[in-house]
């Protein structure tokens, strides 16, 4: 009996059956304009072995005009064709299933030739759509068409029609974007009549035993964005169109409303899908912020979809459902939402991959292949970087002993845990923890390793991590550090934080909150991002009502610029409005002249100045403690240094990680 019987129950589309009820999401890699098919192939073919039902493509261009950036991938030639042949091939070869994603970016593709319904300019693109005519609607229907028939060419088993996120087809739909007066605007059954025209000539061309997805937005997020009886009523359409399958997008890629960061609490819209769901006849799918197989079964059992979609899930863990089928869900490595090596990279043109699985979208170049000659190897220090490193050394057959002069695995990773919003870094611990045991590997805690203590191992890898910076302010005595404050030292209600990097803005979340955090109570956060119902409000945005501060909190940088410049590309924006909208004050161009008991003083903008606080917190970045490593080597015992004890500056769980996964790959 297993413990996911909703989760592993088949699925019948009618002309074929699906072995679970697990969509791999569409992500956008990056792989495909790499131009190495064969890596394209195995990155499907890994997380097919691994048992997910149906995967479904990052969005391919079905023209120049609506790729998301210029040299967008598309299927325009017999190459093309030949070459997704070659993903679809492996796919089938390994026993799954295979949707191409069809994204027409409409206003939101990143040039100059864009279109759209109206010459509506969207807030995160410096270009202007032009208005298309009649002929130029029906040019995109035809283009988007013929891309759905290559795409079958191509051996695809389907097509997700993507409709959501704001993309052309939803631009349409909304008069926030639709200003149009003929017959594709104005009432809704107008403004419809793009998506559901879509679906029926798709449906048309490719004939019946063709799975065809379509992704609606079931709620906007964005003014004037659909009401719920518009979403039903476009579902309803899409449905006699021939769609087979109702995939759910949540919120516009402009909405100033996170929807799949770490800090959305998890499955925050699911009910949205179930409230669909007993509107229409085919199978919904539900996703955002869906990584468990616990929470999908749940969600499922509760009948609040037919199918649950997860996608950075996938990146972290090809084998998410073989292991959930085999009762090793405690193995999943955990998607923990950061965005930092998946959307992070993609938004900054490099390739997909995932902090906790450096393998993702690098299966053919980074493998973790059984060693001939296993060695004794000591690995010191247990925070990211040591237990990756512990984890695949282990893995490929060597010996592994690994220090902590901490109590717990996870070194910096049990901060990160206690922040608000961070809460899903409780899980990695668990997982990592899992892992260390699971694959045998000895652990010595609670003392401090030294040289004499690492004779006798064939190899060390020092992973001691990092030492805070000091700062050097006068009278700083009387301050407290990042440290001492997150693991619980009591601070007064009107606080300064010195250094606005990640940990300080962590810092500043630890403090405005009440100890009670909003990603574990969705009515809360609902509340303190606006979020409404769309059977209430179009588009499901209501006036944000954040909850009162806990403290009175100052957020400083000695640089000029806005701080939180450098926090992550895709995830930014979400911590400089949540410490915003709890009052903080965050300042640059400051110098700290000197801390005393009225509080700290600084000058800014040539002015000093009192901020009359009752405690500073110390977050002034970080230094290599490498003091192990030196002795190492001066006693002439081979060592390798990585993660902050390597590079301490910008670093992060992913580049600590990811460096320990290549080290132990070599060994
Ligand atoms: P950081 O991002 O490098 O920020 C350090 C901050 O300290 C900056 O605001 C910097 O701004 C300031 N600073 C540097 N030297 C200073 C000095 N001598 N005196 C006063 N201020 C000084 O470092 P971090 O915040 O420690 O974060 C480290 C990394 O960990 C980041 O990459 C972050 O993404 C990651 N992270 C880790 C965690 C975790 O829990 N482990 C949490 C969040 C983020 P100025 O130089 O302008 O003053
Ligand atoms: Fe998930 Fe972070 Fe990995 Fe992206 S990088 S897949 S968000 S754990």
């Amino acid at each position: 009996m297993t413990d996911y019987p909703h989760l592993l129950a088949p699925l019948s589309l009618g002309h074929l059956t699906l072995k679970n009820r697990v969509l791999m999401g569409s992500m956008h890699t990056g792989l495909e304009e790499t131009g190495d098919w064969n890596r394209v192939a195995e990155f499907y073919a890994e997380r097919a072995r691994g048992g997910v039902a149906l995967m479904v493509t990052g969005g391919i261009a079905p023209n120049a005009e609506g790729g998301v950036f210029p040299g967008a991938a598309g299927l325009y030639s017999r190459k093309d064709i030949e070459n997704h042949r070659i993903v679809t091939d492996r796919v089938h070869q390994a026993g799954g299933l295979i949707a191409m994603q069809i994204l027409h970016a409409g206003r939101y593709a990143y040039g100059k030739d864009c279109v759209s319904a109206s010459a509506v300019k969207s807030p995160i693109s410096p270009f202007v759509p032009r208005e298309l005519d009649e002929a130029g609607i029906e040019k995109q229907i035809e283009d988007i068409v013929t891309a759905a028939t290559r795409a079958k060419e191509a051996g695809y088993d389907g097509v997700e029609v993507m409709g959501s996120e704001g993309y052309f087809l939803n631009q349409f739909l909304v008069t926030h974007t639709n200003r149009r007066t003929d017959r594709w605007g104005g009432a809704y059954e107008n403004r419809m009549r793009l998506p559901v025209e879509v679906v029926r000539r798709v449906r048309q061309a490719v004939g019946p035993d063709f799975i065809l997805i379509y992704r609606i937005s079931l709620i906007d997020l964005v003014p004037n964005g659909s009401t719920w009886d518009e979403v039903v009523t476009l579902a309803r359409a899409i449905e006699g169109a021939g769609a087979t399958l109702l995939n759910t997008g949540i919120g516009w890629h402009e909405a100033r409303v996170p929807t799949i960061a770490t800090s959305v609490p998890r499955a925050a819209f699911a009910h949205l899908t179930g409230r669909l769901r007993s509107a229409v006849s085919i199978p919904v799918i539900t996703s955002n912020r869906i990584n468990t197989p616990d929470l999908a079964e749940s969600l499922l059992a509760s009948g609040m979809a037919d199918m649950v979609s997860m996608a950075r899930p996938f990146l972290a863990d090809p084998d998410f459902v073989a292991k959930s089928a085999s009762g090793r869900a405690a193995e999943i490595a955990p998607c923990i939402a950061c965005n930092q090596a998946c959307l992070d990279q993609t938004f900054s043109g490099k390739l997909t991959s995932c902090l906790v699985n450096p393998r993702a979208c690098h299966e053919t170049v980074l493998t973790y292949e059984a060693t001939a000659t296993p060695q004794l190897i000591a690995v010191v220090g247990a925070g990211p970087a040591g237990l990756m490193a512990a984890k695949v050394a282990a893995l490929r057959g060597h010996k592994v002993v690994l220090f902590d002069q901490a109590s717990e695995l996870g070194g910096q990773l049990n901060l990160a845990k206690q922040v608000p919003g961070k809460e899903e870094f409780h899980g990695l611990v668990a997982w990592f923890s899992h892992e260390i045991a699971n694959l045998g590997i000895e652990t010595r805690l609670g003392t401090p390793a030294d040289v004499r203590d690492l004779m006798g191992f064939d190899h060390v890898i020092v992973a001691t991590g990092v030492t805070p910076r000091d700062p050097q302010i006068p009278g700083q005595e009387r301050a407290k550090t990042y440290f001492e404050v997150l693991q619980g030292a009591p601070v007064g209600p009107r606080v300064a934080i010195v250094g606005a990097g990640g940990i300080g803005f962590d810092v500043a979340e630890y403090l405005v909150s009440n100890g009670h955090s909003a990603t574990l109570d969705p009515e809360v956060w609902r509340r303190e991002w606006g979020v409404g119902d769309p059977a209430e409000s179009p588009g499901g945005l209501r006036e944000p009502a954040p909850e009162a501060p806990a403290r009175e909190v100052w957020l400083l940088q000695r640089k000029a610029e806005k701080p939180g410049r450098g926090l992550g590309k895709t995830t930014g924006w979400i911590h400089r409005a949540a410490l915003a909208a709890k009052g903080v004050r965050m300042l640059g161009g400051v110098s700290y002249d000197r801390i005393t008991d009225e509080g700290l003083w600084i000058t800014r903008d040539g002015a000093a100045q009192l901020l009359a606080v009752d405690d500073v917190v110390l977050c002034a970045g970080q230094l290599p403690e490498r003091g192990l490593y030196d002795r190492l080597i001066a006693a002439g015992i081979m060592a390798n240094v990585i993660g902050g004890a390597d590079v301490a500056a910008e670093l992060d769980a992913k580049r600590a990680i990811d460096q320990s996964a290549r080290l132990a790959a070599r060994l």
